[in-house]
């Protein structure tokens, strides 16, 4: 069973964060379903309701704590999985406009059925991030576009950093074991900058989100398609 309301705000403050009811609310609702529909589909390795409290749901949220995330923001998810960690923000932050993609669709369909009980509108693209970000309607429409665990910083880069408008930002949260300046030359190429990286731990683990800026438009011939990526990185 998910945590309690007052354990919950507990874990929540420790993190410098508040939790009233509503959220608490929907949260609750995540977890369990999370944890029903994991039993058919694979969509998490972590399914003890505490764990995905913090490294899943205070792990998703934190970000609002080190990202000035703008009011009304259009968000992109890039490689979703079960919504981490876009939905847990949109949760917390209902002003945000978000869209979902990721490449499997079990996943997709999971985030329909979610966000329809917990009462988020949201766009669901089932589909690759390559092929997405090449479409006008897409391309440099998003004020930030986010990942989570989906790849190593180049290949990431590639993957997020076009659907971002010049102003926006691409927001990656990761481990503490990867070099980022290996990707460096990627983010150069697509247009951005590394503008803040931030170290923090939850629940003794490390981890880290870097933050860039879009500073000049994406050139049209990237994303390269995914064989070409898959080959060499940028
Ligand atoms: N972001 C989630 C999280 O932190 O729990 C999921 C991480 S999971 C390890 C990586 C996800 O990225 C998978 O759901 C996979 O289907 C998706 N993915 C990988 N490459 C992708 C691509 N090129 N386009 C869209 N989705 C992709």
């Amino acid at each position: 069973m998910f945590p309690n309301f007052e354990l919950c705000c507990s874990a929540f403050e420790k993190y410098g964060l508040s939790l009233d009811r509503n959220i608490y609310d929907k949260l609750s609702v995540y977890c369990d379903f999370l944890i029903e529909y994991n039993k058919n589909v694979n969509l998490t390795a972590i399914t003890d309701p505490s764990d995905i409290l913090y490294k899943h749901f205070i792990d998703s949220i934190i970000m609002v704590k080190y990202v000035d995330i703008p009011q009304n923001a259009c968000i992109i998810d890039v490689g979703t999985g079960a919504g981490f960690p876009s939905i847990p923000l949109k949760i917390y932050r209902p002003d945000v406009n978000l869209t979902l993609l990721d490449s499997l669709n079990k996943r997709i369909t999971f985030l329909q059925l979610l966000c329809e009980k917990i009462g988020i509108r949201a766009e669901f693209i089932h589909g690759r991030a390559e092929d997405y970000s090449k479409k006008p309607e897409y391309r440099e429409k998003f004020d930030i576009s986010c990942a989570r665990a989906v790849a190593n910083m180049s290949l990431l880069s590639e993957l997020c950093i076009p659907f971002v408008k010049v102003g926006g930002m691409f927001i990656s949260m990761k481990g503490p074991n990867e070099d980022i300046s290996l990707g460096l030359n990627a983010i150069k190429l697509l247009g951005g900058n590394v503008s803040r990286e931030t170290n923090y731990s939850i629940e003794n683990e490390e981890r880290r989100i870097v933050q860039i800026e879009k500073i000049s438009q994406t050139p049209t011939k990237y994303p390269r398609n995914s064989s070409q990526i898959k080959k060499k990185l940028l």
